[in-house]
């Protein structure tokens, strides 16, 4: 099997499950409880906090655990309305977030608050001078994602903080895709907010943080006997938490050799995938992209069937996202970035990670011509522009 979808989850390294293990059974304590075993997870538990941290440039204490991206975009912005309600109900959003993000803020819009979705250019980057001037008095928070999970495209945060600093309004970002792919330093110059989720980088599902930047507030989201500082409820997730942080800690060792290793086999990929396809455009910013993404829209053909070729073949990819796939709707992504409906219907997504081999790219790009081929023979619209 050639598994190339990294983006929509990632295979949790053998190391992390080792290092989770012994807090299912040999100590499964409460870590809210008064005993030995309990101090112990605890500790354990703060040990990880550190590492997550580390990896994301703030402090410890900045670091809230939770249920994974979903659940930190969630709270980030339904906290900020509601920590914010009396100022206004306006939320700056952008055309291209994850639908965590997308459905949050469609949930508060049928509660009364007013969203606006920034536009981005054709590699997917949001137009700064739209965000300045959507910026107004009752303006609560902006939240643009850091690196887009279909396209890659990496978003000018450092200025969109700036920019929302300036103005007094509080900035989110789901940096789900970013952390562990690019070196983050979150500062008093960056985000207020960020969401994290361990599945994307090599940890287990089920837990993800949420970074709130010292001196910053909202309130909790689950609620109830007060863990995390009071401000995210429910027994805490030790192994999970263990996991994320061992996880952490390794893409913190290898991330630059990851980089380096993984991003050149996706320039091998993209270049052959290219020379051999005629008919075919790459998404996402030429530079500013995480270096493991490859969407490409192959003109006349459905993606779907794209990747039912490719599963008979043992190859495991995506079209759009996980979470659109199924439906028959194109991404939501490739319209914002000015594709038209039929261009977006033959979208690819090859992401790869740290487990790939050249012998996988080989693979792969010696197989999807000849898929491309079969399918364009039987598309009645290769055909019609063939003869007309
Ligand atoms: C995967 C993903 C999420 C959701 O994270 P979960 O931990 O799966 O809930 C949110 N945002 C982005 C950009 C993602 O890629």
């Amino acid at each position: 099997m050639v598994y190339m979808d990294y983006n929509a989850t990632t295979p949790c390294d053998k190391r992390v499950v080792e290092s989770m293990l012994p807090y299912f059974s040999e100590n499964f304590a409460n870590a809210s409880s008064v005993y030995q075993p309990a101090r112990a997870a605890r500790k354990a538990v703060e040990e990880a906090r550190e590492k997550v941290a580390s990896l994301a440039g703030c402090l410890p204490e900045e670091i809230f655990f939770t249920s994974g991206g979903t659940e930190s975009d969630n709270w980030a912005i339904v906290g900020a309305a509601l920590k914010l309600e009396a100022r206004g109900k306006h939320i700056i959003t952008s055309r291209v977030e994850h639908h965590a993000v997308i459905n949050t803020c469609k949930a508060l819009a049928r509660k009364g608050y007013r969203i606006t979705y920034l536009p981005v250019d054709s590699h997917g980057v949001v137009d700064l001078s739209k965000l300045e001037a959507s910026i107004k008095k009752d303006t609560v928070l902006v939240s643009v994602m850091y690196a887009n999970n279909e396209i890659g495209t990496i978003q000018p945060v450092g200025k969109i903080a700036e920019l929302a600093r300036s103005r007094g309004v509080l900035f989110h970002t789901d940096a789900v895709q970013a952390f562990g792919k690019l070196p983050l330093r979150l500062d008093k110059n960056g985000p207020d907010m960020a969401s994290f989720s361990a599945h994307k980088l090599y940890g287990p599902k089920g837990v993800g943080a949420l970074y709130i930047r010292k001196g910053v507030s909202i309130p909790p989201f689950i609620k109830g006997g007060g863990q995390e500082k009071g401000r995210r409820s429910g027994t805490t997730n030790v192994a999970g938490i263990v996991g994320f942080g061992r996880a952490a800690e390794i893409v913190a060792a290898e991330m630059d050799a990851d980089i380096e290793r993984v991003g050149n086999l996706r320039d091998i990929l993209e270049k052959r995938i290219m020379e051999t396809i005629p008919e075919i455009v790459v998404n996402g910013h030429p530079e500013n992209r995480l270096h493991n993404t490859l969407n490409v829209c192959i003109r006349y053909i459905e993606g779907e069937s794209i990747l039912m070729s490719l599963d008979f073949e043992g190859i495991c990819a995506s079209s759009g996202s996980a979470c659109t796939s199924g439906s028959l709707e194109p991404s939501h992504v490739l319209l914002a970035i000015g594709l038209p409906h039929e261009v977006a219907h033959g979208s690819l997504r090859l992401s790869l990670g740290r487990y790939n081999t050249m012998e996988d790219v080989e693979k792969v790009s010696s197989v999807l011509p000849g898929i491309v081929d079969r399918l364009r023979q039987i598309s009645p619209f290769w055909n019609e522009k063939k003869t007309g």
